[in-house]
């Protein structure tokens, strides 16, 4: 059995996590429109593994007979002004992710849900190398600036990028 406090912020943390993904596939479409293929591989990554977030927290209400309710999906924007930009608002956008899994730590701790916290352990540690990897790639546009070749050989580096399922406990079985 599952807490309904935790299971309605659970539910809330899935559909977030699943707004990341759909903010990272708007972002991967637009570079790859502008003419960024491997910046979109990178983002096309991050799209799937907002989504190995959502499903993990969805298993684990799952196994504790929690109901899963998926509530729509808000629009995400579809323009930036740079790969550069879009870069900045991930940062923006996992920062503001941290704190949430912060808070919903904070719940698994008050309701005692040892089995969360542990699960939750996992999305803490994501969380700061989704920062970290945000900071660090735009650090590389700020150094690139608007050398063409720069950005070439960055988009190349992003396009070597291979995805792997995240899947920590991911199963309870
Ligand atoms: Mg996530």
């Amino acid at each position: 059995m599952i807490s309904k406090r935790l299971e309605a912020a659970i539910n809330a943390q899935i559909n977030a996590e699943l707004w990341s993904a759909y903010l990272y596939l708007s972002m991967s479409t637009y570079c790859q429109d502008a003419g960024f293929p491997g910046i979109a591989n990178w983002f096309n990554i991050q799209f799937k593994e907002e989504q190995d977030h959502a499903m993990i927290l969805l298993n684990y209400l799952q196994s504790r007979d929690g109901r899963v309710l998926l509530a729509p999906i808000d629009a995400v924007e579809t323009e930036w002004a740079s790969p550069l930009a879009a870069f900045e608002a991930t940062l923006q956008h996992e920062q503001k992710v941290t704190s949430l899994i912060n808070n919903l730590m904070a719940l698994a701790v008050e309701e005692k849900d040892f089995a969360l916290q542990t699960r939750l352990n996992w999305f803490v540690e994501e969380q700061v190398e989704e920062e970290e990897n945000a900071r660090d790639l735009i650090q590389k546009f700020r150094l690139i600036g608007d050398n063409g070749y720069g950005l070439y050989q960055l988009d190349q580096e992003l396009a070597a990028r291979v995805y792997t399922q995240a899947t920590p406990l991911t199963t309870a079985e």
